[in-house]
């Protein structure tokens, strides 16, 4: 008998849930489009995509979302992409936005400007990744991603881009700059299935 596969929400109130949805099933997780407060008790772990974080901040509002996701934040793993790290994020600027707090860092939105709106990278994996994930680089997607413009003391970065943290870790929490739904390497979504 093999494991039981995770639960794994994937918040779909926009942007690029599907993407996730069906990396998380490749991963080897049961993924479950998530849209309302009731499914939260029946997950391991929850994902937010990349996508508008305007937008999905309001509707967050609008569905009341935010208080049961934060309270799921506070017990199980959740993964942010792009727009879903600057949801997770502690302080958000260019423009500043209420953020959840979830993992001490300090997100710039769109900060590569209009000559990186969207760009193939290669990532070296930092040691800590390495150890965990094996030793080969990662091809990561880039879509007017945010820069992470500070780190706390018990924030872990696994990978950089130009020097600067792309997919850092907290305690449970982990997120990435990039989009590592759009690739067909699967060891960033396996990575988090870890943490549930
Ligand atoms: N630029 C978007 C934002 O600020 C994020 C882009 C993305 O998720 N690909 O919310």
């Amino acid at each position: 008998m093999g494991k039981k596969p995770k639960h794994v929400g994937v918040l779909a109130l926009q942007g690029d849930f599907e993407a996730h949805r069906a990396a998380l099933a490749r991963a080897g997780a049961e993924p479950v489009l998530v849209r309302e407060a009731g499914q939260f008790s029946d997950l391991d772990g929850l994902v937010i995509p990349g996508g508008e974080s305007t937008t999905m901040l309001k509707l967050l509002h609008y569905d009341n979302l935010l208080a049961p996701l934060q309270e799921f934040a506070r017990r199980k793993p959740v993964f942010g992409t792009c727009a879903g790290a600057i949801l997770l994020a502690r302080h958000v600027s260019n423009p500043s936005q209420e953020s959840l707090g979830m993992i001490d860092i300090d997100v710039e939105r769109n900060a590569y400007g209009r000559q990186l709106e969207s760009r193939v990278a290669v990532l070296e994996p930092e040691p800590s990744l390495r150890e965990r994930s094996g030793p080969e680089a990662l091809e990561a997607v880039f879509i007017r991603a945010p820069i992470i413009r500070r780190t706390g003391p018990h924030t872990r970065v696994l990978a950089r881009y130009a020097g600067d943290p792309v997919l850092v870790e907290e305690d449970k929490h982990m997120v990435a700059t990039f989009h590592p739904e759009l690739t067909a390497d699967s060891r960033v979504h396996s990575l988090f299935l870890s943490k549930l």
